[in-house]
């Protein structure tokens, strides 16, 4: 059989360099593309037509490569499954979505805690796969916050935490969390607190209502330890009455809707805050809103006077406090601003935290419980409303709530607060 000569190989490849460069200039300046096309043709051509040397060469060179491929698609392969079992095991629900919110992937604590089954719900909605729920209307929402303490759709006994988060191209990877013993100990905690209180309330009234019947003037010695024993009775009867609220507002999820009209209230509010005040401050209501609001009256009376009582308490005398009832962009804002001592910015994140408190001196001493804030909170979030707080150490501060369209109603009798 003939063989070919040496110099072929070179010289093959130098033709196919030249009409690789002619090709590709032809195909509009992609030479490389060219060259290598006409190279790895001629190649080919002379390596199976002849018995050349280099074919043993080029052989094992391709097998060496076919080898490192094969071992690295089969360590590809093995990571893949790792990957897979261990986001198999995890305690928390995951499900791969596409773009359009198919399922492509789950995991054993998804069908669990979703009621998701293989391979049947693999390819569909997962909308459409779950029983009509909170978690469903969540999930056809443009817009998502995760979602908390929702029923879970496979075990109604238990609740879950859900959040969405983007991956790769277009695709979303929902996460379910079993929150059911945090939600069961938050439970007990409540529970603690409300029985606590009850039980406190009882016997605080009776020492209170003894206390009261001691006539000063029968032992003028004691006046000053009764006075005082009087102002912590009743502080202590104060605590009880907000932890009661506070339990009771945290279990509620909804108010019981009623129209609260703005301009008693209001003239209510400036009452309260004269006659707390004493003469100490001027206070001011300004209210153009001409709106009243839907919600809870009592909750939210003891929501607004609170920041009243707040702004009288941390304003020295001479100090002037505005209520302010307006229309703002996106619904209406009811305002308490004041004159007083004003918070330094590290503290206004916790302020509303139970018993958080900037001095604990000044607020103990002006007869606060600690818990006003948080009631405030607690009742604005029942009415989908929010507080914002600014504030300037030495120069006053303004708490103001903010309600949403759905919360305000025109005045029913025409009249308005202005
Ligand atoms: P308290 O019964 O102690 O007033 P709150 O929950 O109502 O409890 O308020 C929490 C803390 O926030 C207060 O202790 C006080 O330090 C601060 N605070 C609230 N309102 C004002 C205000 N208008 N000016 C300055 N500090 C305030």
């Amino acid at each position: 059989m003939p063989t070919t000569p040496r110099w072929k190989l070179p010289a093959a490849c130098f033709a196919a360099l030249l009409a690789g460069a002619l090709l590709g200039w032809l195909a509009g300046g992609h030479v490389a593309t060219g060259v290598a096309l006409v190279a790895v043709a001629e190649i080919v051509l002379l390596l199976t037509r002849d018995r050349h040397p280099a074919r043993p060469i080029m052989a094992s060179t391709v097998a060496a490569k076919h080898n490192r491929l094969m071992t690295r698609s089969r360590r590809l392969a093995s990571s893949l499954r790792d990957l897979r079992r261990t986001a198999s095991q995890l305690p928390d629900g995951v499900v791969l979505l596409d773009a359009d919110q198919r399922v492509r992937w789950f995991n054993h604590a998804a069908e669990n805690l979703l009621g998701l089954r293989s391979p049947h719900d693999r390819g569909a909605p997962l909308g459409q796969r779950l029983p009509a729920s909170e978690l469903v209307d969540w999930l056809h929402q443009d817009e998502r916050e995760p979602l908390h303490d929702t029923v879970a759709p496979g075990r109604p006994d238990s609740q879950i935490s859900v959040s969405l988060l983007p991956f790769g191209r277009r695709q979303q990877v929902l996460l379910a969390r079993d929150t059911s013993h945090v939600t069961r100990l938050e439970q007990m905690r409540r529970d603690f607190v409300a029985n606590v209180s009850h039980e406190l309330r009882t016997p605080l009234t009776v020492i209170h209502g003894y206390l009261e019947l001691i006539d000063p003037e029968d032992a003028p010695a004691l006046a000053p330890v009764l006075g005082e024993m009087r102002a912590q009775s009743k502080r202590m009867g104060q605590i009880v009455e907000d932890l009661l609220t506070l339990s009771r507002l945290e279990t509620q999820h909804r108010v019981e809707d009623e129209r609260v009209p703005m301009a008693p209230l209001l003239a209510t509010l400036r009452k309260e805050a004269e006659a707390l005040s004493q003469g100490r401050h001027r206070v001011a209501v300004e209210a153009d809103a001409g709106l009243d609001l839907l919600g809870s009256p009592k909750d939210l009376h003891s929501a607004l006077s609170n920041l009243v009582s707040n702004a009288v308490r941390y304003t020295p005398a001479g100090g002037s406090i505005t209520i302010r009832w307006r229309r703002s962009d996106d619904g209406a804002t009811y305002s308490v601003s004041d004159t007083g001592y004003g918070i330094p910015a590290s503290h206004l994140a916790r302020l509303t935290e139970r018993f958080y408190r900037v001095s604990s001196s000044r607020s103990r001493g002006s007869g606060g419980t600690g818990l006003g804030l948080s009631i405030v909170k607690h009742v604005l979030n029942l009415h989908q409303a929010r507080l914002s707080i600014a504030s300037e150490p030495g120069r006053g501060s303004t708490f103001a709530c903010h309600f949403g369209p759905e919360r305000l109603l025109a005045p029913s009798n025409g009249h308005d607060e202005s």
